[in-house]
């Protein structure tokens, strides 16, 4: 993937994780960033067909950052297909909005991390403390810079990160796995899975949240403990109880039990 940096032009930012690409290309004008991006996209979409791949265009969007009122609609192609303008796009879990002020993205952390007059956390209480004592200095209305933005930015995507990976350190197993078994060990560790109970509370995808084996949710634990559906397989790849905690956690070798359980289970994780 990282060779897609030298198809990427002088004038055209690329930020690349894993496989989530964003063109950034910042002109006077929209005209000619549609000329430069398109130019990209162009040599992006000859790039993946000499790798056998092809980019989701249903799943790719453009975004247009600016304090002018004008946002003129870009004509923007890959595959054959225009791309769908976004004006909040999230990437990485990280929300903007069209005049970069960042407050999308600040509602959906204040939301998520910190509950005012929670006391007895302590992030939560040094969260009140910090509020308190912002709303007391002056208030600048500012634009932030492009070194201010790319510092917010990946300070989001670090926050994101160990978000998604709250068991990361060096000593974890699952760099010994492969990529597939790692895959599943996250999604059941995290939650973001594609189990009945998150697909359709998160993203109302599919009939409900429930179990085929009964009226409970099919979330990880169910799966991996309580699903009546799964007694068999469970008991060939555990002869001994094993606790919830303990499945998507320990070593290598146990975590792959707990990856070719999922994989008997011909659950989609
Ligand atoms: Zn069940």
């Amino acid at each position: 993937m990282n060779s897609i940096q030298n198809i990427i032009k002088p004038n055209v930012k690329a930020a690349l994780y894993a496989d989530d690409l964003a063109l950034i290309c910042s002109e006077d004008s929209c005209g000619i960033a549609q000329v430069r991006l398109q130019e990209c996209l162009t040599l992006l979409e000859q790039w993946t067909d000499d790798w056998a791949m092809a980019v989701n265009a249903a799943k790719t969007t453009y975004s247009i950052f600016s304090l002018s009122t004008k946002k003129p609609n870009l004509r923007l192609r890959i595959n054959n297909s225009l791309l769908e303008k976004e004006n909040y796009p999230k990437y990485l879990g990280v929300s903007f909005d069209p005049r970069l002020t960042w407050y999308k993205q600040i509602e959906t952390v204040q939301k998520n991390a910190w509950i005012p007059g929670h006391v007895d956390i302590f992030g939560n209480d040094v969260g009140d403390q910090l509020a308190k004592e912002g709303g007391m200095m002056e208030q600048i209305q500012h634009n932030p810079s492009y070194n201010e933005a790319q510092t917010l930015i990946n300070s989001a995507l670090d926050c994101h990160w160990s978000q998604e990976h709250p068991q990361h350190n060096s000593k974890d197993a699952t760099h010994k796995l492969s990529r597939a078994e790692r895959v599943t060990i996250f999604r059941l560790r995290t939650g973001h899975n594609r189990l009945k109970h998150h697909l359709f509370s998160r993203f109302r995808i599919g009939v409900g949240p429930k179990c085929p084996c009964s009226a409970n949710r099919q979330d990880a634990q169910k799966v991996l403990q309580d699903c009546p559906l799964l007694d068999d397989a469970r008991l060939k790849h555990w002869p001994e109880p094993r606790e919830m905690n303990q499945k998507p956690y320990g070593s290598a070798l146990q975590l792959g039990i707990t990856a070719e359980f999922i994989y008997a289970s011909d659950l989609t994780i």
